[in-house]
């Protein structure tokens, strides 16, 4: 599954930033994904809670923040945000150009995802 290598990859990344930091735990976690990168966020979540079990993250939140990209219109030349037909069904990739609603498009940004912050505490006071 998908989901589960990314939650995964997130989850030891984290652990070792906060090994680094010295941190004795995760309260936070905000993971920022494009709307490019076909990343169903329910199942992320989902799995990063089961895979954060028995870890420093155990009692973490994690917060999914979704970036909706960029494009580029091969019509008419806009670049932006693209327009998003129903936000429930984001696995069809239904979006087009909001100026002249085409969909003849190339995606410049939005395929990636990031670990945007990070909050642990420390013994130190
Ligand atoms: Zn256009």
């Amino acid at each position: 599954m998908h989901e589960y290598s990314l939650a995964d990859g997130i989850i030891k990344t984290v652990i070792s930033v906060a090994e680094e930091n010295k941190a004795t735990k995760v309260s936070k976690v905000t993971v920022e994904y494009g709307l490019f990168s076909l990343v169903e966020a329910p199942q992320l979540d989902f799995c990063l809670g089961l895979i954060a079990e028995g870890t420093i993250l155990k009692d973490a939140e994690f917060v999914l923040e979704r970036n909706n990209g960029k494009i580029k219109c091969d019509e008419c030349g806009y670049e932006g945000e693209p327009k998003i037909a129903d936000d429930d069904m984001l696995q069809l990739m239904m979006f087009s150009c909001p100026k002249c609603d085409s969909s003849r498009t190339t995606i410049l940004d939005g395929r990636q995802i990031i670990i945007s912050s990070i909050d642990i505490t420390t013994d130190e006071e």
